[in-house]
């Protein structure tokens, strides 16, 4: 099956509103990209940025949940929340917030399912550290996490994985083609293993983790790997720009 490759910039906690001017750079940028693209900024800036780029090519997102729709939760942002600033997604799971805030299988699978019950697609972040990895551990800790992650009842729609090696991320390295190949297979398989074929074969398959120009070609290329998932490369029209390029 076809899958429409994804290009999804996040922008952690970066950005005020003159970053705004980045997003519209982009949109003008690629009008007409030959993927799905999206930006997910920070929560201050959704609002401003979805309205911004309506009607235009690139779609906004967030980068975290709570799983409760409302409530007494000082601080977090209802996935409800989101889909009225404009948002379309939100990234879950992301190993910045798995370490930062010690977010568990189970956690992330709860948000994962507050994105669904908002009508957001859900981007589920996995991936191995690199002791983990050194260790012979890769496929296995990344099978944990999608197993833990992954709620019952997806739709090709609403599921994108992003497979983000911890060490990768933000480091300038990358796995090798070969290594990329061999974890996305696995996803795959693993997908189809708990809902079938035809689900795992509609399920894009972010990799993630010093996604640059110079590279992305390369990378979206290997076999299952439906797009990116790009952090420091997606703050600048001018960087982004050429990998939504690679991706279409
Ligand atoms: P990076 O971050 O592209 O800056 O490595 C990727 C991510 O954390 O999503």
């Amino acid at each position: 099956m076809a899958r429409r490759k994804l290009a999804a910039g996040n922008w952690k906690m970066n950005g005020t509103r003159a970053a705004l001017a980045e997003a519209e750079a982009l949109a003008a940028a690629c009008p007409a990209p030959g993927c799905d693209v999206l930006l997910c900024p920070p929560a201050t800036l959704i609002a401003a940025m979805a309205e911004r780029l309506r009607g235009g090519p690139v779609r906004v997102g967030g980068q975290d949940c709570h799983p409760a729709p409302s409530g007494a939760h000082t601080g977090d942002i209802a996935a409800e929340m989101l889909a009225d600033a404009g948002a379309v997604a939100v990234i879950v799971g992301h190993s910045e917030r798995r370490a930062d805030h010690g977010e568990t299988d189970a956690l992330v699978r709860a948000k994962a399912e507050a994105a669904w019950r908002a009508g957001l697609t859900a981007i589920i972040c996995v991936g191995e550290t690199e002791a983990q990895r050194d260790a012979g551990k890769a496929l296995e800790v990344v099978g944990a996490q999608l197993d833990g992650s992954v709620p019952d009842g997806p739709t090709p729609e609403r599921l994108v994985i992003a497979y983000e090696p911890v060490w990768a991320i933000g480091s300038g390295r990358t796995p090798t083609l070969e290594d990329i190949a061999q974890v996305h297979e696995f996803m795959r398989a693993r997908l189809a293993a708990r809902f079938g074929d035809a689900l795992a074969d509609g399920v894009r398959l972010l990799y993630g983790g010093s996604v640059k120009p110079g590279n992305a070609a390369q990378i979206f290329g290997v076999p299952n790997v439906d797009g990116g998932l790009v952090g420091g490369a997606s703050l600048k029209a001018a960087d982004f720009a050429p990998i939504v390029e690679a991706a279409s």
